[in-house]
């Protein structure tokens, strides 16, 4: 079964001319739509598939600032606020509580780490507390187990997969934008250098400005007009559980095995980190790139499967503007789950939580993570095409940081102050070395 998604209905006629084009009706596309339309920009939003159906609905859904690293957490901050706003200024249930995250361990060197990490995070203004043993396994008493210690960070939250992106979109449309689902942009026209258009399937937007958040296919989109995005996606797996366990904590990681209450009540599971590597074009093209992130990681990934060949995100092959793309032939890209990642997270789960044999699996998917050199996103305008502002690679944190994410690229648009100093995120630095730049948590 797939990861469990609200579906919307939304615009059919595509408009002629707008101010800014949207591509990817992801968390991140649709909170840039979201904030431009909010700021009277007439603004269309473009999903080859469904809305939020990629990564957006296949993730954990936490919101964290714990452990982020230091080029991230200013807006991981402010996105946190965003997130409960967003809900105030709409009326709009994204499912965000800030619930906590707790994070129990009995490693000495990994709560060293978190111990680190929570004094830096103080000179930022965010607060976590360090637990003892005795409040580590307070805290953790659903597993029966003595804990050495551990964290939590109060402020923190999670949201819900399933309808955040939908509910965003709808916000959309009630602020007057459109979005259009089941269309995909091939491509853009330029004139006199300058972005002027976006050739969809089912018709050209004249615009002066488009957002590239697609996710998994920011890269060969970028390649088609010239920009080389160095991107590469690790396969993840995960499962949700239905409701019946009880006490458990809301959002709980252990090296062993993550759980997260789900809005349905259920749970859902997964093994922190743990990827399989699914060989694309893509990534031998940018292997060289890659290789200062491998090393860090390489010890939870493992070599996959030629699904990603198939499924064309990651090809290099140029297209046309006239003819149905990689895009129009993969509408939701929806990789098969590693079955023996399920089946051991499934039964890490039930030995450290032992309420969960109450319950039953619902759905087991799998999400591509698509990803940076230096595990930062890649936000900005691009040199080479002014007007195409690139928002992709967001490395398994944007999810949390997506109303950060879109309110920046809104501030980039309109000249606004951003809420927080954008040029960590700005791909230009991918012309340089990731040695020594991968992030810290
Ligand atoms: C298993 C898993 C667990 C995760 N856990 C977390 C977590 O707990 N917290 C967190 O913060 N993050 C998490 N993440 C990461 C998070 O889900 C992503 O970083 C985030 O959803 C990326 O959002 P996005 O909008 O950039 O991309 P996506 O959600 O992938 O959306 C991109 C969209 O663009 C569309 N698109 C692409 N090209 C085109 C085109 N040419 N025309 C039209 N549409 C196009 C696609 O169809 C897609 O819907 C996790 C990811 C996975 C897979």
């Amino acid at each position: 079964m797939p990861a469990p998604l609200q579906k919307i209905e939304t615009n059919q006629a595509l408009p002629d001319s707008v101010d800014t084009v949207v591509i990817g009706g992801g968390i991140v596309g649709a909170f840039a739509a979201y904030y431009l339309a909010r700021r009277g920009l007439k603004v269309a939003l473009l999903e080859k598939g469904r809305v939020g159906a990629e990564q957006s609905s296949r993730n954990w859904g936490w919101c964290r600032q714990q452990n982020r690293d230091a080029r991230e957490l200013p807006i991981a901050t402010k996105s946190l606020e965003l997130w409960e706003r967003f809900a105030a200024e709409t009326g709009e249930d994204t499912g965000f509580r800030r619930c906590g995250l707790l994070y129990l361990s009995n490693n000495e060197a990994e709560l060293e780490g978190w111990a680190r990490w929570r004094d830096f995070a103080r000179t930022a203004g965010v607060t976590t507390h360090m637990l003892d043993s005795a409040q580590a396994s307070e805290r953790g008493r659903a597993s029966g187990r003595v804990w050495k210690g551990g964290v939590f960070s109060p402020s923190d939250g999670t949201a819900d997969p399933s309808q955040a992106a939908p509910a965003v979109a709808r916000a959309i449309i009630a602020l007057g934008g459109s979005v259009h689902q089941d269309c995909a942009a091939r491509g853009i026209e330029t004139t006199a250098g300058r972005l002027s258009a976006v050739v969809t399937e089912k018709g050209t937007i004249r615009t002066p400005v488009a957002i590239m958040a697609g996710g998994a296919w920011a890269s060969s989109f970028c390649r088609q007009i010239g920009i080389r995005f160095p991107q590469a996606s690790i396969r993840s797996s995960i499962l949700s559980v239905s409701a019946g366990a009880a006490d458990l904590p809301d959002a709980l990681h252990t090296a062993e095995v993550s759980i997260t209450r789900r809005g349905d009540g259920g749970h859902t599971l997964a093994i922190s980190g743990r990827g399989r590597v699914d060989p694309t074009p893509q990534q031998f093209r940018f292997a060289n790139q890659f290789l200062p992130m491998f090393l860090r990681r390489w010890r939870s990934l493992a070599p996959g499967s030629a699904q990603g060949w198939r499924s064309g995100h990651e090809t290099l092959a140029r297209w046309r503007l006239d003819a149905p793309t990689p895009m129009e032939r993969m509408r939701i890209l929806d990789p098969a789950p590693d079955r023996s990642t399920i089946a051991l997270t499934h039964q890490r789960a039930c030995a450290l939580l032992p309420s969960l044999t109450k319950t039953s699996i619902t759905a087991a998917w799998a999400g591509y993570i698509d990803s940076t050199p230096d595990g930062v996103p890649g936000i900005g305008e691009m040199d080479s095409v002014p007007g195409f502002i690139l928002a992709a690679g967001f490395s398994g944190h944007g999810f949390g940081i997506g109303p950060g994410a879109g309110h920046v690229i809104a501030d980039l648009v309109t000249g606004a102050a951003p809420l927080v100093d954008p040029r960590p995120y700005h791909p230009e630095r991918f012309k340089g070395t990731a040695w020594g730049k991968v992030a810290d948590f």
